[in-house]
């Protein structure tokens, strides 16, 4: 991963959190009929979106970032729109913290909604004062050489953006299966759950008169997905359901505006790892040795430009944890140390 620091990009005029140029518009945009999206560019770790749905009198947030602070600077550039609807709902798509860690800066009389499998998910998260340990560790071992110095270095990278210390946790007082129906100040909105696929609890939420859906962890745009629960096959079936409902534009949880070819090209990825990632399973490599082999293949050669295509490491290991006939790896802070040393040795192949 190469950062060059707070070098915004000639055209955007915007950094990504990491300092990097951002190639893509940043903050917040009309996307019309009371719809506004919230763009964190590149859309790798951390690097979220939100959005707004304004009603007459009320309005609905779509997840809150990563930490108070970036969510208090999205709702500072959303005063004009709140200011006649203000804020009565917050629907989390689910559990990961760079999509809810911010509920903590919304008015208090507003209600987090979220699926109840994502709510248990995101009462059994580490705290935010285990991910400010976690940077500090990552910080200290950054000089080290070898496999523990290349993921400390990963690490840093990717927690610098985020302000986790003291960072207190707001949980859904709210939840719902299957669906749920807003009726946000005239506008009827829908929250669907489609997981397990990203996480247990996935939801996406249609905004029929917008012909939008904001689409959380489920789709990933122009930047790699990674799947913690699965199984990938449901996370397909995700994709289609989003593809049948009556909408032409995409936020992904991650990465620029959708359109149906980039939702089409995610789907892609998931056969592709599906038949490819199931060979190597079947020859009796290891998700370490596959990955290896994987992003030297043709097949890769269409996903290799997306932002972090190294999380195909994480893919691999669940991917074959569920043709074993195991559950999704625990997500226990050994278990994602293993994770990311797979991801960094990965990302430092790819770099050559
Ligand atoms: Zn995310």
């Amino acid at each position: 991963m190469v950062v060059q620091p707070n070098s915004p990009h000639p055209q955007t005029g915007c950094s990504a959190l990491s300092g990097a140029p951002a190639d893509y518009p940043c903050g917040s945009q009309d996307l019309g009929d009371g719809v506004f999206a919230w763009w964190q560019p590149n859309g790798s770790w951390g690097e979220a979106n939100a959005g707004l749905v304004c009603g007459r009198g009320t309005s609905l947030l779509v997840d809150t970032l990563w930490d108070d602070r970036l969510a208090g600077a999205m709702l500072s550039a959303f005063a004009a729109p709140l200011h006649d609807a203000p804020l009565d709902t917050v629907l989390t798509t689910h559990r990961d913290g760079d999509h809810w860690w911010g509920n903590v800066a919304v008015p208090s009389s507003a209600s987090i909604v979220a699926t109840r499998s994502a709510a248990a998910e995101m009462a059994g998260e580490p705290p935010p004062s285990a991910m400010a340990r976690l940077r500090r560790l990552a910080g200290l071992g950054t000089s080290l050489p070898g496999p523990i110095g290349r993921v400390g270095r990963y690490s840093r990278v990717m927690l610098a953006p985020f302000a986790f210390d003291g960072l207190t946790l707001r949980q859904p007082d709210e939840t719902f299966e299957g669906h749920r129906a807003f009726d946000v100040g005239g506008r009827a909105v829908e929250a669907l759950e489609v997981g397990p696929a990203h996480t247990e609890g996935d939801a996406v939420v249609h905004v029929p008169h917008a012909g939008v859906v904001f689409c959380g962890d489920v789709v990933f745009a122009g930047v790699t997905p990674v799947v913690w629960s699965g199984p990938v096959t449901n996370w397909i079936a995700a994709l289609d359901r989003c593809l049948t409902l009556d909408a032409d534009r995409f936020v992904p949880g991650h990465g620029p505006l959708a359109g149906r070819t980039e939702v089409g090209a995610l789907r892609d990825y998931w056969i592709w790892l599906l038949e490819a990632g199931g060979a190597e399973h079947e020859a009796g490599r290891s998700p370490r040795q596959a990955a290896r082999r994987l992003v030297a293949t043709d097949g890769f050669g269409a996903f290799r430009h997306w932002q972090a295509p190294e999380r195909l490491a994480i893919n691999l290991v669940q991917l074959f944890r569920e043709r074993d006939g195991l559950p999704p790896l625990p997500t226990t802070a050994a278990n994602r140390l293993r994770l990311f040393r797979d991801v960094a040795e990965l990302a430092a192949l790819l770099e050559r």
